[in-house]
This record gives C-alpha cells, structure tokens and sequence, in this order.
C-alpha cells in the first residue's frame, strides 16, 4: 500500500518549539526526510528502526537539490512507507512545502501538512520583540531577502513603506544593507528602530537593535551570521524592556553534556530552561547485558539487600531478571540499597521504595552506610556495571559483609562526538563540561583525545568523578551533593566566573 507523506515544520530550534502533533508524526514515521537546522533532539524522536534521510546541506557540502526531494518522497511513500518530510520553522513559510506538496499530488500521493512554530515570529519573540502592538502598528509582513545569484532584490520597498508595519525580512543577512537602503530610498524615516536576531530561540541567540540608518554597520561590527531574520518597525523600540530571554541566568553560557541522550534529558533541559545554550554530547552509553547463568544462580540463595549503584541499573536489573526466567518476586523480602536520589527515583518507578540512601551519593559512602546497616550474616547482591568502582566491594569485604557482583550492564565510549568538542574547546567556545561520572569523564578523555582541558569548568557529580577530572587537568566544580538540582545550583552560584 502506498505511504503517506506529512509535512512538518520543526520550528526554529529543539524539541521544545516543536508541536505534539508534529512529534506524534515523526514518532510513527517509517521513513524522515529532513532538513539542515533541524535540532538534534528532535531527530532523537525518529523511531531507531526508521530510514533516515538528510537532504540539508552541510559545510563543504552541496544540500539535495529540489527536484530529487521530490523523488525521494514520492519513493519513500510508493515503498509503503508513512514518510515525515521534516522542514525548519514552518513548512509552508519559504521553505518550498507547497512545490512539494503539488509533487506529490501529481504522483498520487496522499499528503498531510503539520504547521510548525516560524523562526519569523519566534526569534522576535524571544527577542523581546511583540511583531505588532496597538500602540506602534496593524499589520506584520513577512518578506524573502533572498536574490537570485548575481539579480537585485525583486521587493516593492515602496508598498512596504507605505504600510507602516512591523517587516520581517528572512534569507536577508547578506542582503541586508540592499534591504535598508531600499527601503531608505523608499522614503522610511532614518530613525526607524530595526534589528537583526541571529540564531533565534537558540541558546546562542544574539541579537542587534538599532535603527534602519546604522543598523548594517552595528551588525557587521558583531559579527552576526546566519541563520538570522532582520526586524524593522516600531515595535523594535520594546526589545530591551521586553527582552526575558537574555537576562536568564545561563545566558551566553556553552554547556556540553557528557551523560548519555536518554538520561541527559532532566539535566540538558534544565540548563536549557535557565538559558544555556546546551550541546548534548553524550560520551557513554549503557548497554545490558546478558549475565542470566550467573545470576540463576545466585539467586537460588537468598539476598538480604540488593545494592544499585546508578538509574540505569535499575531497568538493567529488571531486564536481568527477566532474561534469567525470573521476576522482581525473585528479589522478595529483600531490602534495596541505593546509591543516590536519581536512582531511588528510578526504583520508585517499578513502585519499590529504597531503604537505605547515603548521605554521599558515591559508591564508598553507599559501602559504608550498608556495613553498618546490615545485621550479621545478612548477605548483599550487587547488579551494576561491568568493572563498577572498586570501593564498593573492598569496603564491604573488609568490613566481613558477604556479597555477590553480578554486572548487569556494560559502560561503552562514545567517540562520534570527539570532532565537535575538539573544535569547541580550540575556538575556545566551551565554558562548562557536565560529568554525572566518572565513566563520562573517562569517555570524554577518549572522544576529545589531547587537548588542553585547562580553559573550562569541569562541573562533577561528587568526589570520584572530580578527581578522575583533576587528573585529566581540568578545572574541577564539585556539587555539594550528587544531584542534578546541587550541579544547577553550583552552576548558578558562580554563573558569572563559568
Ligand atoms: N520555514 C522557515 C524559514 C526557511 S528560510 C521558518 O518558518 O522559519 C530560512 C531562513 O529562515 C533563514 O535564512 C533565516 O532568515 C530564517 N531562520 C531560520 N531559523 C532561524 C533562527 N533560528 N533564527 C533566525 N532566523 C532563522
């Protein structure tokens, strides 16, 4: 049977501008067509076993032409393939969703279009920039900057001046002092506020506000680059009063993530929330494995604590059991230790309250506080990750508590992130790493290879971590407790010295 074709618009950054609706599409896709400035998070959302298919151009690059989009989606959908054609902003707004979508209609294929949130009206929004307001104009326009190579612009600077609207100029960076001086010589008052958003709604968002006689020489002084939309109206006066979005307390800040994508989501969407501007570079990865011989057999005794040492053992365990034909009965009547507050929670999500949590989140105080819980005899079963820290397990065995250390999963390194961070940390655009442990510290190390690691804020999780950092050179920040919300609030004690 023939696939359907939705078109989506991916809004002008991350997962958070896009709609339920538009996720809900890319979440039952078979195939994602998708273009450049589409953010990560949101391809994080295309089910793993769907075909992927980038027609963005990339640097060095040359992006699809139109004519082979075409192709591939009315392929993709003759394949029987529900196919997502995801598009930046909104799909219908220059990005050639209607030349698709006539394609399409040609050759049979039935369509179906999701609008997405605009970089024309979201970066004003983030701008501190209301695109109309009763006191400064009725109407807003929104108008491409985009000249064919080597023609002038084809804009009727004249109408547009005459309307004494808000005009939002897209594709115009280039074009921009051809834009002012057209609509100069149309007749517009010099004084006209005006203003240029670079990377609008992004963590990096950078913006200019001037007026229509000196704006160019202001941008060109910052340096602003695409993507950025040029702004010219009265309503540009309000972006400093206006503006909620710069004064966030993480404003301007590069924050690398190092935890892996399913878990970086609290801690990246925080940071996100206070307005760094986030990478997400995840430099581990969990993977379980199957241990079941092993663990049939220690669990044909009985275990008096069971010890977890981070929130992806806790699924691993479940997974565990179930591989060896078990279930979580198989652990009745036994009391769970927990290293920290992330996996505690993760345990309350199968419904099972710990009973014992450090007052340290780290695998030594956890030793400690079960030795000195444990009744004489009472026995331990460890399942965490293959070669977990070694404290855990001397301190018990000195201190006489029996126990077993069944690895229920493996940390493995990522490296595909190592080209990204090398060019951060040589432009020298990297202000903080994130490490949630030591094993990211260590994954890190190996993806960025040698660099100097002196010219950021190591931010760790506890005492392990911050020492495998400090060994590696870095510039160590500790959270006073290992949590996410100690890390934030660490980050944000000394936003200023980041
Ligand atoms: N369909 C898209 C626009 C595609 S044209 C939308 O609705 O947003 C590409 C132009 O959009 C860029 O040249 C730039 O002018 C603008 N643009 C896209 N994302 C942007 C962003 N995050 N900040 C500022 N401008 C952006």
């Amino acid at each position: 049977m023939i696939g359907k074709v939705t078109l989506v618009g991916a809004g002008p950054s991350g997962k958070w501008l896009l709609t339920l609706k538009g996720a809900e599409a890319i979440q039952k896709a078979d195939a994602v067509v998708y273009d450049r400035l589409v953010g990560e998070d949101i391809l994080d959302l295309i089910p793993p076993e769907a075909e992927r298919i980038n027609v963005g151009k990339e640097n060095n690059h040359h992006p699809v032409p139109q004519h082979e989009i075409n192709e591939i989606l009315v392929r993709c959908a003759k394949a029987g393939k529900n196919t997502v054609r995801l598009k930046g902003g909104d799909c219908y707004l220059f990005g050639r969703g209607g030349e698709e979508c006539e394609h399409l209609l040609k050759n049979g294929v039935p369509f179906a279009v999701v609008p997405g949130v605009t970089s024309a009206l979201a970066a004003p929004a983030f701008a501190g920039i209301p695109v109309t307001h009763r006191d400064y104009c009725s109407s807003v326009h929104i108008i491409t900057a985009h000249a064919r190579a080597g023609k002038a612009l084809e804009i009727d600077f004249d109408s547009l001046v005459k309307l004494n609207a808000t005009l939002v100029f897209l594709m115009g960076l280039t074009a921009l002092e051809q834009v002012l001086s057209g609509l100069r010589k149309a007749g517009i008052a010099p004084e006209t506020p005006a203003a240029v958003v670079e990377n609008g709604t992004r963590g990096n968002q950078r913006k200019v506000v001037s007026t229509v006689a000196d704006l160019t020489e202001k941008v060109r002084a910052a340096g602003l680059h695409s993507p950025a939309i040029i702004i010219v109206g009265r309503v540009c006066s309000l972006s400093d009063s206006l503006d909620w979005f710069t004064p966030l307390p993480l404003h301007g800040k590069t924050i690398a993530v190092t935890r892996p994508r399913e878990r970086a989501g609290t801690l990246a969407d925080k940071l996100r929330d206070l307005g760094a501007n986030v990478v997400e570079c995840p430099c581990i990865e969990t993977h379980e494995i199957d241990n079941s011989a092993a663990l049939k057999a220690v669990l044909a005794q009985h275990w008096d604590w069971v010890a977890l040492t981070s929130p992806a053992g806790v699924p691993a365990m479940v997974h565990a059991l179930r591989a060896a034909g078990h279930d979580m009965r198989a652990l009745y009547g036994s009391k769970f230790a927990v290293i920290g507050s992330g996996t505690k929670k993760a345990l309350e999500a199968y419904g099972i309250s710990a009973d014992l949590c450090p007052a340290v989140f780290d695998g030594a105080h956890l030793a400690k506080a079960l030795a000195d819980s444990a009744k004489p005899s009472e026995r331990v079963l460890i399942l965490r990750a293959e070669q977990g820290a070694q404290e855990l397990t001397q301190i018990l065995s000195e201190r006489g508590v029996p126990f077993a250390d069944i690895a229920t999963y493996e940390t493995i390194y990522r490296t595909d992130k190592g080209e990204q961070l090398r060019e951060m940390l040589s432009e020298g655009t990297l202000d903080c790493v994130t490490f949630t442990s030591l094993s990211t510290v260590e994954g890190f190390v190996q993806a960025v290879g040698a660099a100097d690691y002196t010219d950021f804020t190591a931010l760790c999780i506890g005492e392990q971590t911050a020492a495998a950092a400090r060994a590696h050179g870095m510039r160590v920040k500790i959270a006073k407790n290992a949590t996410i919300d100690d890390m934030i609030a660490c980050l944000l004690e000394e936003s200023d010295h980041v």
